[in-house]
């Protein structure tokens, strides 16, 4: 789109934003919570007002539910052939691409991450990842269970929708962490309600819109907006089958909590602190290019952002010098400045908490390399930063900061094992990546490693058909794949006498 033309739209989007209130979309109604209470959703480039939402409570969860445990149970999404549900969520993909330009510019707008990156990667993602699952709609099998019981048995398995599903979303990668969830639910025959986070729910909003007007049953997907209390309440609801939910390790946990009343299935996507493992043999140029990429890309707010980087004492100089010149280098602003690369932190609150630890670990005699600082303008920004001398034991080096925050350490052992063991030593375990030119140093370290993803010469990547999720306080269960599908599931066995 000419620039023209995108900033006239932009100008547009606002204007139209500013004068309507966002409504909940349960079933096929727009509705205002019960309470008739909004809460107001910022520009975070800025810290201007965006919109106001709907701020929903128990009464709207109450809502909420009814019309997806009717959609599940009645009508026609619960009659619809495996093949019809895959067409569908198909032409919502497809929908997702046609109004790929309005989607990345309410993302950039609600995130303030740079609007080529909304376009080309979160609605792209978002609608591949809906392609992939579409075509699992009709492949859902189950299985024949040959038996050596005294008689004559047919015994077989069906897998079955477990239900309807809380996706409780975060705002790094608001569209793509919906379709991420509501694909394979819908994939399956399940029905959802979507809680985005309260910082990002204009591109939920609207994929629950699309999801209606390419053809899905009123109550197939819902959108709730509102705090963390409206997550609480669906969590806790009777009426919900199933939670799967990405964000912080607390909530995580208090998620798993208060799942307890009625055993609700539930999967959780944390985030983690991950390691990046340099080897001296490594092509210096690449791995600066892919280490900065992996902790500045989304402004460090990404749960497989690589946040600890350990190089071989040989190349730790040289390393360091140059992702700090490619981090001053990156030039941050609005999502939709000129050339801009490095967008702000989604909130006030959350700066303050980045720059927090930051400044903690320099207390605590960690070394700057670069950054450490909130530039002097309006909107959240957070400079790039490297940190260097950090050691285990302070927060900016075990704590997930989710921030553009890296912590470096050295390493002059070639003992594998050792190095291994130091990259291991975290509560987290969802990526890490290894930087060697060397095949078997490759895979002999990505074999020694705890995560559950590993990258060799290369961090941050996603595909629809890999497992994505992690081990220890990273998670239960993996998104993406055809590993997900059992998560949103139950698996019916039948047993027939044959006399
Ligand atoms: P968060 O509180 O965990 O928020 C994630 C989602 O959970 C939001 O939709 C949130 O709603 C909802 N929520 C909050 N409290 C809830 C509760 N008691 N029950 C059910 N749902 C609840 O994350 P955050 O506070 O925005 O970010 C804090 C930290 O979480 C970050 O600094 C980062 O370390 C981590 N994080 C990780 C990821 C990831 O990709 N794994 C993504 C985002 C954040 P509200 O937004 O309305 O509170
Ligand atoms: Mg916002």
């Amino acid at each position: 789109m000419p620039e023209s033309d995108l900033k006239t739209r932009v100008a547009d989007a606002r204007g139209h934003l500013s004068k309507s209130a966002l409504s909940n979309l349960i079933g096929a109604d727009r509705m205002q919570a019960e309470s008739g209470k909004r809460f107001s959703v910022e520009d975070p480039a800025t810290g201007e007002p965006l919109a106001e939402a709907a701020d929903s409570a128990a009464a709207d969860v109450e809502a909420a539910v009814a019309a997806a445990r009717a959609a599940f149970e009645m009508g026609p999404w619960a009659k619809m052939k495996p093949t019809e549900r895959g067409r569908l969520i198909w032409a919502l993909a497809d929908a997702l691409e046609s109004h790929a330009e309005e989607l990345a510019i309410l993302e950039s707008l609600d995130t303030g991450k740079p609007y080529q990156e909304a376009l080309t990667i979160d609605v792209a993602i978002a609608a591949s990842e809906l392609r992939y699952m579409a075509g699992w709609a009709n492949k859902v099998e189950g299985r024949t269970v040959p038996s050596s019981a005294e008689g004559e048995w047919l015994i077989y398995t069906e897998r079955r929708p477990i239900g309807v599903v809380a996706a409780i979303t975060p705002w790094n990668f608001p569209l793509m962490m919906v379709a991420r969830k509501a694909g394979p639910a819908l994939a399956v025959g399940c029905t959802v309600i979507v809680k985005p986070a309260e910082q990002t729910p204009l591109t939920a909003l609207r994929f629950g819109e699309l999801a209606l007007e390419v053809g899905f049953p009123p109550g197939v997907v819902n959108v709730l907006l509102g705090h963390g209390e409206a997550g609480a309440a669906l969590v806790a609801h009777d009426g919900v089958d199933k939670v799967t939910f990405t964000g912080s390790v607390d909530v995580g946990k208090s998620i798993v909590g208060g799942s307890a009343g009625n055993l609700k299935k539930v999967t959780l996507e944390l985030g983690g602190k991950s390691p990046m493992i340099v080897f001296p043999d490594a092509d210096l140029d690449a791995v600066a290019a892919g280490t900065a990429s992996a902790i500045f890309f989304n402004a460090g707010q990404c749960c497989t952002a690589g946040s600890r980087l350990f190089v071989h004492e040989r190349l730790r100089e040289p390393l360091v010098a140059r992702i700090v010149e490619i981090g001053q280098g990156l030039k941050l602003g609005g999502g939709f400045d000129d050339g801009v690369t490095l967008g702000p932190m989604i909130s006030a609150a959350h700066r303050e908490r980045v720059d927090g630890i930051v400044q903690a670990g320099l207390a605590q005699g960690a070394d700057c390399a670069t950054g450490a600082t909130a530039p002097d303008r309006d909107g959240y920004f957070y400079a790039p930063t490297v940190l260097t001398g950090t050691r285990p034991g302070m927060d900016v080096v075990d704590k997930e900061i989710f921030g553009p925050v890296l912590c470096v350490q050295g390493f002059e052992d070639d003992d594998l094992d050792a190095v291994a063991a130091q990259a291991n030593k975290t509560a987290f375990g969802l990526s890490g990546s290894v930087w060697t030119r060397d095949l078997a140093t490759a895979h002999r370290m990505a074999r020694r490693m705890t995560p559950g993803m590993v990258y060799v010469n290369l961090h941050n990547f996603s595909e629809p058909g890999m497992p994505f999720g992690g081990t220890r306080q990273s998670g239960w269960g993996r998104e993406c794949s055809e590993d997900t599908l059992d998560a949103f599931c139950e698996t019916r066995s039948v047993v027939v006498n044959l006399g």
